[in-house]
């Protein structure tokens, strides 16, 4: 197959893409127009948490698109019901609303903690969130993030996300004001290059804000869903926070993210919050699905045994070559290299033959890991040789 190149030139440019046209996907493994193999360690950015096209995402869609794909969201259906069940049933939160997008999830989070603010705390607003964090591309989450550049690019940006420096308790009690109603994070800042937020910094930070009477909203659009080894990062630290954003993961690949809050925080009134889409059956079915492989006896342990497989190689490697060691949790992991290989090793994988690897450089002197969840024993040894090879090959 050749690439239709009239065809792509109709796309928005919004980034530079290699000229690949990925057909086809199964587990660790994608396909392109030329019939080149990838051994993927992406996954659409840690959102294919089985795989591509795992039979239990296949199964779900094929059963409820035959059944009922959209009766609107003034409705209710059965997938919803089931998977905001299972949620409430894994967790310390007591209701879900469904949404699209991580953004969108977040978005509903700072509106949820602006109306609690407007009922409970004479009309606080401010959230406090970290330097570095990433919270999506709506204007609201833009500004929300810590990207450098982020708070003017689209001026004037949405007012009242006063930034704290991650690990450091004493930078947000020094921002803590009669106005402050939340402190957003991420429990592993994914985007920034994968900056575990310490257990004990969490579990002040969860002392700290009901001291002070405030809301703590964990962002778990990367870390939800198994990601690092629990169902939720949070999880790890011990703490119970008031809201959390679930995305990526939970949908396995297709488009779907949840606002979760406990019942004194859920004050949203009719018309506060909707959309078309929102808690779809056909989506939300596939949650399930996903939901319950997660859940299964046994299958977080393997993302455990598969997290500290990597994250061994990953130091091998590091001693090896004088880098400067691995961090992360679970299956979300990145290797901090001495020099800044990151696009080259990125690049060079790619175009390794007779079979690519799929690789992310956040920063310049880092590689992002973010397999499937699923992924097997020999997927990792693999990449862990073919990255030693291609080490090789770009310092040589
Ligand atoms: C990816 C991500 C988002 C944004 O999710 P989208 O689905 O791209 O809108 C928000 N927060 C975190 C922590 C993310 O990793």
């Amino acid at each position: 197959m050749s690439i239709d190149r009239a065809g792509l030139n109709a796309l928005m440019e919004i980034t530079s893409r290699p000229e690949l046209v990925f057909v086809r996907g199964q587990g660790s493994w994608l396909e392109d127009h030329a019939g080149k193999r990838y051994l993927d360690f992406i996954q659409g950015w840690a959102v294919n948490c089985l795989g591509h096209n795992h039979p239990a995402m296949i199964e779900a869609l094929d059963r409820q698109s035959r059944l009922l794909i959209n009766p609107s969201p003034a409705f209710y259906n059965q997938p919803s019901i089931d998977l905001a069940r299972r949620i409430v049933e894994s967790s310390c939160f007591d209701r879900v609303f469904f949404a699209n997008s991580g953004a969108e999830a977040n978005e509903g989070a700072i509106k949820l903690a602006r109306k609690w603010g407007q009922l409970h705390r004479k009309g606080a607003y401010k959230i406090i969130t970290f330097d570095h964090s990433f919270h999506g591309r709506t204007l609201a989450t833009m500004s929300a993030s810590g990207k450098p550049g982020w708070d003017t690019k689209f001026a004037p940006q949405v007012d009242g996300f006063p930034k704290a420096d991650l690990n450091d308790l004493d930078s947000v009690r020094a921002l803590i004001d009669d106005q402050t109603v939340a402190v957003m994070l991420e429990p592993v800042q994914g985007e920034a290059g994968v900056i575990p937020a310490m257990r004990e910094f969490l579990q002040d930070l969860r002392t700290l804000t009901r001291e002070r009477g405030l809301l703590l909203i964990v962002d778990e659009v990367q870390t939800g869903m198994g990601r690092t080894g629990r169902l939720y990062a949070y999880q790890h630290a011990g703490i119970e926070p008031d809201i959390m954003t679930l995305g990526k993961g939970i949908g396995g690949g297709v488009p779907l993210s949840a606002l979760c809050a406990r019942e004194a925080v859920c004050c949203f009134e009719h018309g506060d919050q909707g959309g078309t889409y929102n808690g779809n059956p056909l989506m939300t079915a596939v949650g399930v699905a996903i939901f319950d492989t997660l859940a299964a006896p046994g299958f977080l342990d393997e993302v455990n045994a598969r997290g500290r497989q990597l994250s061994d190689g990953l130091t091998a490697l590091s001693d090896k070559w004088g880098m400067q060691g691995e961090r992360g949790q679970g299956l979300l992991r990145a290797l901090v290299m001495d020099r800044d290989d990151g696009p080259a090793l990125v690049q060079a994988a790619r175009d390794r033959a007779p079979e690519g690897l799929l690789l992310n450089a956040p920063r310049g002197n880092l590689l992002r890991f973010m397999p499937a969840l699923n992924v097997t024993a020999d997927e990792i040894d693999t990449m862990l040789a073919w990255l030693d090879d291609l080490i090789t090959a770009v310092r040589a």
